[in-house]
Parts: C-alpha cells; sequence; structure tokens
C-alpha cells in the first residue's frame, strides 16, 4: 500500500512517514499544497494524510482540485483543534476522515487501515482467504494458523493482492503499490517477490493470468499455478 503525506511540518512529517514504513507502507511526502496536490494527481495512492493548513494551496483546495479531478483515493485530513468550520469545508471537498493534532500515530495508523479496507470492500481488519489469514494491524500472515514470515516487500505484495482478490493485479499496478517514488523500481523485482511468497505460502495461492497480472486465490486447486 501507497500513501501520500502531505505535511508541512517537517518534524510531524517525518514521524509520520517513519510510523509509516515500519508498518509497511511505501511513503511519498510533500511539505507544500501545490506538491501534495501535483503528486496526488499524478501518482497513485492507496490513501492520502493531508494536512488542512498548508503553504502555497490549503489542504482543502487541494482536496477539491483532486475531487474535480475524479481522483477518488481515501484521504484522512489533519486539523487542528476548535477549527470545525475547516473540518466540515474537508468533509464537503471530499475528505473521508480526520484526525485532530496533537494525534497518537496509532490512532492515525488505525484510521488509515480502516479508511484502506473499506475503499477495497473488506469490513474486517483481518483479511481471510482460505487457509490464509492476513492481520492487517500487526502485518502478520498465517497459513491454517501456522505463522507465516514475510520480508516487508514479500508482505507489502501479499496484502496488495489480498486487498484487491477479486481480479488479476497487473505488474505495473504491484510496482506503483508497493514502492515509494524515489524507490528505484524494478519490475523484475516483483517477479522475484511472488516467486518467494509462492514458496512460502504454496504456488497454487497466486494465480498468473498471461497479460494481465496476478490474482489470489483463497480455494486453488491442489498443484495450479
Ligand atoms: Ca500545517
Amino acid at each position: 500500500m501507497r500513501i501520500l503525506v502531505v505535511e508541512d511540518d517537517r518534524n510531524l512529517a517525518r514521524q509520520m512517514a517513519e510510523a509509516l514504513t515500519a508498518h509497511h507502507y511505501a511513503v511519498d511526502l510533500a511539505h507544500d499544497g501545490e506538491e501534495g496536490q501535483f503528486l496526488g494527481d499524478t501518482e497513485s495512492y492507496d490513501a492520502v494524510i493531508l494536512d488542512l493548513g498548508l503553504p502555497v494551496i490549503d489542504g482543502v483546495a487541494v482536496l477539491t482540485d483532486w475531487r474535480r479531478n475524479d481522483r477518488r483515493m481515501p484521504v484522512l485530513v489533519l486539523t487542528v483543534r476548535d477549527r470545525w468550520h475547516e473540518k466540515v469545508a474537508a468533509f464537503d471537498a471530499g475528505a473521508d476522515d480526520y484526525v485532530v493534532k496533537p494525534f497518537h500515530l496509532e490512532e492515525l495508523l488505525a484510521r488509515l487501515r480502516a479508511l484502506i479496507r473499506r475503499a477495497s470492500g473488506h469490513t474486517s481488519s483481518t483479511l481471510v482467504c482460505g487457509p490464509l489469514s492476513i492481520d492487517l494491524g500487526n502485518s502478520k500472515v498465517s497459513l491454517d494458523g501456522a505463522p507465516v514470515v514475510l520480508t516487508a516487500h514479500e508482505y507489502k505484495l501479499l496484502a496488495y493482492l489480498a486487498h484487491h482478490r477479486g481480479r488479476p493485479v497487473s505488474r505495473s499496478e504491484l510496482i506503483e503499490h508497493i514502492y515509494s517514488q524515489d524507490f528505484d523500481r524494478d519490475s523484475n523485482t516483483i517477479e522475484v517477490f511472488v516467486r518467494r511468497v509462492r514458496k512460502k505460502i504454496g504456488a497454487e495461492f497466486i494465480r498468473t493470468t498471461r497479460g494481465l497480472g496476478y490474482q489470489l486465490v483463497c480455494e486453488p486447486e491442489p498443484g495450479a499455478e
């Protein structure tokens, strides 16, 4: 899952980026409204954390522009206590949730998880796919109740496929959603990660559809791929 954080307080932005990275998100940072607006318009994100008080272009204007351009990613806004009118304006502009500063990072992370899973049509914070279980809260995966140890990138790949398991996901979409912008994106690494995850959970759980991509299959036929 890839997140855009638009926050001019660099210290807070760094804290959020560190927490998100530790929870296996790919993170892009923007420190003013103009840069944030551009990234949100041109890159693919699973969710955005948008401060409302921003230099150059304010948060509500950024959000209004995204929604006008039909950018549909879930947006969580950061507001300051007592600015209720700002909150109302943000919801009217298309915000999905908000957190009031100062906040606990754990609350921000929980709200973000909820936004991302709702956006992909899931109601529980544990994604269950046949014998496979992915706990989004602590990034733990199990198979038939036994823990599966994945690296950060392997987890990101599996979590993205699990969120979108109703359809095949192309390699380029995976690249866009598991790497941050400044990462050296090599599409061959996706195949490597798929191979490793298959080795750990069973090859039959990730189906390759030629020309379309990879799909997580919850009830695979034994021996299928
Ligand atoms: Ca601010």
